[in-house]
Order: C-alpha cells, then sequence, then structure tokens
C-alpha cells in the first residue's frame, strides 16, 4: 500500500516530464491528485437512438458499423476517415481526423458504443470524432459518468482520470474526520465512499452527494478550527472590569453616539464585565463611526487600570488614529502614544520605553505594536482596525501572545453574511447599521470618454469653492498593454496640460512609507487640490473637504473596493461625488458598475460582489485570510457551511479534546489548515 504523501512519480506512466505538467496542477503526491476534484461531470450513461439525438448536444448511442472504414490521405499531416453507422431508427456519417485507431478498431457489421455530438447542415447529419468502445470492453469513455478535471498545458481529462485511479487503487483516500453521530444526522457520504464517488460515481445523484459530503468536510474542518479557537479563549479567565461607568466620557465626546454605536458600545461594555476575555467584531461600513466605539472600550480598559493598543494596517490611518484619539483623550489625562515602523530607532525606544513602563495608556500603531521588542506593562485590550487585512492566523497568533487581552477588531468592509461567518466564526458580532446623522449620500455616476471635458470642469468647480479631489488610477506605472491609466502619468498629464493652475499630488503604493504619509498629511491639511492616487487610499484615511472622487478605469476594481474607495468622500458636510469612468462596453461590466451608482448599501454591494467575483477576489488573494476551498462555493453552499457550522460546534461540545481516530485526524486537518491560511496573510 502506498501513502498519501508519496510522489505521483511512484505511478506508472508518469515519469519526470509529465510530474512537471501535474506540479502545474499543485498536484505533487498521490493525496492532491486524490484531492483534485473534478470541475463537473458529462452523463453518459443513458442510451439514446441516433434518430432522438439533439445537434450539438454531446450523447451515447449504440450502432452497427455499416461499411468498411475508408481512410483518404488529404495531405501531409491530414488523414480522414469516413464510415457509416446506423442503428433501428437511423443512418449516421462518421468523420475521423488522423484517428489510426478509428481505422483500425472499427469492423464492418459490428456494434460499438459511441459518444459525441452530432452536427446538421442541409446536406445531411453527421458527427466528427466521436469516442467508442466495443460491446465487450470495460466502461471507460461510454456508459458513465465521466468526471470532467480542471487540466492545464499538456495534460489530457484521460491521463488525469487515469492518474487518479491508479491512485485511489493503490493508496487508501484521506482519514474520516467526521464522526459517524455528525454524518447519520446530515446525511453525509463516508469519507472513503466519497473519494472514491466524486472520481468515478455511478450515477449524477451519487456524483452529488459526494460533493455535498467533501463540501461539507471542508467547512467542517475551518469551522471546528475556529470553534476550537473560540473555546480556547473562553476556557480564559480574566478579572472583570468593575469600573463600567462612560458618563465622562460621553459628555466629553463632540457628538451624541447613533443608536447603532451607543449598542455596539453596550455589547462591548458587558463583555469587559465578564470576567472572561472578549473577543468581538464591530462591523460598519464607511463612515459609520467605528472609531468612538473603540475610543469607548480603551476608555473603558485605561480607567480599570489597564493598557490598550490600537492597531491600524497603514501608517498613514495609525497617525490619523492616534490624532483623533489624542484630541479626544489628552484633556481627560489619558496618555496616548504612537508607534510605527518608519519612526526612528530612537523615537521607537523612547516609546516602547514608556509601554513597558506603563506611562502610555492607549498605543496607536501598526505592526510595530506587536513586535517582540514591544512590551506592555499591563495590556488589557487590543483593538484592530480593518481586520480583514490581518486574519484568522494572526488572529490566534495574537491571543497566544501570553496576557489573553480582550480583542476588539473593526471591519469596514461590510462582510456578506456567507464570509462572515466563516472569517469570524469565532467571533461576537455588533453591526454599525446606521450613519451619524446629516450624512448626504454620495452621488455616484457612471461616463465614458466623451465626458472628460465635462469631468474637468467638474474638478476645477469643485476646487474653485474650496474643495478638494481625488483622482484614482488602477496603476501605478505606465501599463501599454492593458491600456489603463497610471497614476503617475496622469498625475503628470493633469499637472502639464489639464491644470497647470491647480496643485496635483502623488500618492501610490511604491513610495516610501515616509513619503506616503507626507503626501497624504499635506493633502489633508489643504496643500493640494488634487490628489491622483492607487488603492493606497482605500482605508480609513478622513479628508472632510475632499467632495469629489473621479475614478479611472473603475471596471478595474471589485464593486467592494469601490465602495470603500468612495467612501473617502462625503466624510464632510459638503455634498460630494463620485464619477466612475470606463472604456468597457460590456453589458455586465456596466450592469456591475451602475449597481454601484444605484447603492449605498455596502452589505448589498458586497453581496453582489461575492457572487460576481468569488471570496478570492473579495478582498484581492493575499488579505484574504481564508483558506482556498477545494469544493465549496462560498455564495452557494451557505445551507451546507450553517450545517456544518453547527455540527462543527457541537462536535467541540462533546468531544473536541476525545482520542477518537477522527477527532485526532480532524485536529491535525485543522493545523495543516491554518498554516497554509498563515501563509496566504501578509
Ligand atoms: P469609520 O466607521 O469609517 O471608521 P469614523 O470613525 O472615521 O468612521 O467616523 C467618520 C466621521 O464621523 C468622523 O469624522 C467622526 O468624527 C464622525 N462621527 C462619528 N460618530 C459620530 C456621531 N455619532 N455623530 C456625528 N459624527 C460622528
Ligand atoms: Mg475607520
Amino acid at each position: 500500500m502506498a501513502r498519501l504523501s508519496d510522489p505521483v512519480t511512484i505511478l506508472k506512466g508518469i515519469g519526470p516530464a509529465k510530474a512537471k505538467q501535474f506540479a502545474q496542477l499543485n498536484i505533487l503526491t498521490l493525496g492532491d491528485l486524490i484531492c483534485h476534484f473534478p470541475r463537473g461531470y458529462e452523463d453518459r450513461t443513458r442510451l439514446a437512438p441516433i434518430e432522438k439525438l439533439e445537434v450539438d448536444v454531446p450523447g451515447c448511442f449504440k450502432a452497427m458499423v455499416m461499411n468498411s472504414p475508408r481512410t483518404s490521405h488529404i495531405r501531409k499531416g491530414l488523414d480522414i476517415t469516413r464510415v457509416q453507422v446506423a442503428d433501428a431508427t437511423a443512418r449516421l456519417n462518421l468523420t475521423f481526423f488522423n484517428n489510426k485507431y478509428a481505422a483500425e478498431q472499427l469492423q464492418y457489421g459490428r456494434e460499438y458504443i459511441f459518444y459525441g455530438a452530432v452536427s446538421g447542415d442541409f446536406i445531411g447529419y453527421n458527427m466528427t470524432n466521436p469516442v467508442f468502445e466495443a460491446l465487450d470492453s470495460a466502461p471507460v469513455v461510454t456508459r458513465r459518468v465521466l468526471p470532467i478535471y480542471p487540466l492545464t498545458a499538456g495534460l489530457t481529462n484521460a491521463a488525469v482520470l487515469k492518474a487518479v485511479r491508479q491512485a485511489l487503487a493503490v493508496c487508501d483516500p484521506p482519514a474520516e474526520i467526521i464522526p459517524a453521530s455528525v454524518r447519520e444526522r446530515y446525511g453525509i457520504l463516508p469519507a472513503e465512499r466519497a473519494y472514491y464517488a466524486i472520481h468515478e460515481p455511478a450515477s449524477m445523484a451519487e456524483a452529488e452527494v459526494a460533493k455535498k459530503r467533501l463540501i461539507f468536510e471542508e467547512f467542517f474542518v475551518f469551522s471546528a478550527g475556529l470553534a476550537l479557537m473560540r473555546a480556547a479563549r473562553a476556557g480564559k479567565q480574566c478579572a472583570p472590569y468593575e469600573d463600567l461607568n462612560l458618563t465622562d466620557f460621553h459628555s466629553a465626546l463632540p457628538f451624541t453616539l447613533t443608536g447603532a454605536q451607543q449598542r455596539a458600545v453596550e455589547d462591548i461594555i458587558r463583555d469587559l464585565g465578564r470576567g472572561a476575555p472578549m473577543n468581538r467584531l464591530v462591523q460598519g461600513d464607511v463612515g459609520s463611526g467605528k472609531t468612538m466605539v473603540a475610543a469607548a472600550a480603551a476608555y473603558c480598559a485605561v480607567k480599570n487600570g489597564r493598557q490598550a493598543a490600537l492597531m491600524a494596517p497603514t501608517e498613514i490611518l495609525a497617525e490619523q488614529h492616534h490624532e483623533s484619539l489624542n484630541r479626544l483623550f489628552a484633556p481627560m489625562g489619558i496618555r496616548t502614544a504612537l508607534l510605527t515602523g518608519s519612526m526612528t530607532v530612537k523615537e521607537k525606544r523612547l516609546v516602547r520605553e514608556a509601554i513597558e513602563a506603563g506611562e502610555v495608556d492607549l498605543a496607536v500603531g501598526t505592526h510595530a505594536l506587536f513586535s517582540q521588542a514591544t512590551r506592555y506593562k499591563n495590556l488589557g485590550l487590543v483593538i484592530t482596525d480593518e481586520q480583514h487585512r490581518f486574519g484568522v492566523g494572526q488572529r490566534a497568533a495574537l491571543s497566544s501572545k501570553g496576557c489573553d487581552p480582550h480583542l476588539l477588531v473593526m471591519s469596514a468592509t461590510p462582510i456578506p453574511r456567507t464570509l462572515a461567518l466563516l472569517m469570524y466564526g469565532d467571533l461576537d458580532v455588533s453591526i454599525l447599521d446606521e450613519l451619524p446623522p446629516g450624512r448626504e449620500a454620495v452621488d455616484t455616476f457612471l461616463v465614458g470618454e466623451s465626458y472628460r471635458a465635462r469631468i474637468n470642469a467638474f474638478i476645477r468647480r469643485q476646487v474653485a469653492e474650496g474643495h478638494q479631489c481625488f483622482v484614482v488610477c488602477p496603476a501605478v506605472e505606465e501599463n501599454e498593454e492593458l491600456g489603463i491609466k497610471s497614476a503617475t502619468v496622469w498625475a503628470e498629464t493633469l499637472q502639464q496640460t489639464v491644470f497647470p493652475d491647480l496643485r496635483i499630488a502623488l500618492l501610490h503604493g511604491q513610495m516610501k512609507g515616509a513619503e506616503k504619509e507626507a503626501a497624504m498629511a499635506a493633502f489633508a491639511r489643504g496643500e493640494a487640490d488634487v490628489m491622483v492616487a492607487t488603492t493606497v487610499i482605500e482605508v480609513g484615511v478622513d479628508v472632510p473637504n475632499a467632495t469629489l472622487m473621479v475614478i479611472e478605469d473603475a471596471d478595474r476594481f471589485g464593486l467592494s473596493q469601490l465602495h470603500q474607495l468612495r467612501g473617502r468622500v462625503g466624510r464632510g458636510k459638503a455634498k460630494s461625488y463620485c464619477i466612475l469612468t470606463s472604456h468597457n462596453r460590456n453589458v455586465e461590466t456596466l450592469q456591475r458598475l451602475k449597481a454601484l451608482c444605484k447603492t449605498t448599501d455596502g452589505f448589498k454591494i458586497a453581496e453582489e460582489d461575492l457572487r460576481l467575483r468569488g471570496p478570492g477576489d473579495f478582498f484581492g488573494q493575499r488579505q484574504s485570510g481564508l483558506p482556498t476551498f477545494r469544493v465549496a462555493n462560498l455564495s452557494l453552499d451557505i445551507q451546507t457551511l450553517k450545517d456544518a457550522q453547527e455540527a462543527s460546534a457541537a462536535w467541540i461540545d462533546a468531544e473536541g479534546t476525545a482520542d477518537t481516530p477522527e477527532a485526532k485526524a480532524l485536529r491535525e486537518r485543522i493545523g495543516e489548515l491554518f498554516e497554509r491560511a498563515e501563509g496566504t496573510m501578509n
């Protein structure tokens, strides 16, 4: 018996060259091969009479060869073989190109099973290159459900099928990880049967059941992993906060909290008073006021003698947070400090010393806050902003930093329910579904190149009224091949030829941290009229005086990303606008963009985006922190996801630490999965 970890080269017919092709599909071992699932199936089980075959729809039929195949040599490299076949209902002419096998095998007067599609024209019906098998042969390409595999250049479906068959013959499929009780309850096939059936189903129905089992399995492993994390945290104790009175905080705010903010703060206060580490997600659309919710939590921690840390994904954002929180907290005697990677060594050392000595109550910064070098005197609360940039594994690392602080994560990306369940299955959730009063929706328009003059005039008008504009381009550098606008070149063009009298600034991800910082800060101070940028401005940056955003080649972005970008305007009192430009005439693309013009509901947009582009694209591949699901489709398999979550939660309660083979195998798989997910995080 071979093992799942054995290389594919132990199989017959797979040498180094073939192995390279398999490696193209990330198939290195027998296990990879067995987990290389079909992307679909062809039902070749049913035989139809020739008469009933539909034009251009492939089908299976039994027929007798009515003459000896004749092969004509047309020219070098082109031989055509013709033969006529018939059943009781009709005759059919078959044509084979360069098919010596057909010419030799098909014998006058004998019956075969064929599979192919009829093509019809005014001369009559014909079939080109059908596959066929003798009646007494084993069914390989006819009389069966044929799995269709994802392929790569040089690798045929038949080759993959053959390799998978061999693998299943020489080694056992992956071990069962779903307990029998769960399988029974949800009508789930045992692992062994499912792995065989997904590759060699006896019927389409069996293929379906096998697929369902494997989808369930993927979700089960992932949600069991999250449930284990949750259970590990739930078992932990920490001293409950006793002073939960926020009156002073509220009276220091320049406004009253919205109802949604109020509810989120109440959730948090309840968590903090409970004596177990908080593990909460605050999810709210751009501008819903998450910062003040975080501030309330920090205030509460500090009042109870603990330190709080707020981590942002970019330096710009960290600096903005620090500024606004310091403005709020300094008068109350709460000491804040900023810690980012681009500060000088000496600056960082001083801040770290202060944090360790307990002279800082609230530390705001980037990843530097959680590097080895940063030690806290009494860290009680960790807040992360824009959580989707951090991911599940990082969250686990954080909570394992020893001190088991309360954890509050904030996400401005309205996440479709399906994804939220997955990514945040280990968190409690508060939703900010209400914007502060007086916010007007950002009017959004989709236009083509013919509107260029009007766009320019509009930019000029906004600037004349004392406002500022963002112009977002999909690329940093010129890219002739794609024909899309680059921030660098477009900034130059606008400055040189369109707006020589305006102050044009440039911001993109290839600039150094300090440069970006300076450019953004200058823009926020009103030292530029138009900022031409890439998506680096996507996250959180607040410039209330910016009232117009032009997004060039908008079809290059995902809907959620566009929504995030748009959230950079409409943050002040003045009416704001967003103009999407696109050369793309594709109807679906335009519809997608028009959806954005019609609604400002981030949740609706996110659902649509998930449906259209899948979860991988949703956050950008590297940022998702989600494992890749091989079989499951996150926007379609919601019910299975729910079942798997319910089942895994029950399983953790009942036998999460049990010594059964299933429990052991499951824990192993969870480990592998999270390790892999870790690798996809930035
Ligand atoms: P986000 O949820 O996108 O992080 P912010 O916390 O940055 O939103 O808040 C956006 C703006 O709304 C900020 O200028 C903030 O001061 C303001 N704001 C927050 N809460 C309220 C409120 N309850 N009433 C009025 N303005 C508010
Ligand atoms: Mg924010």
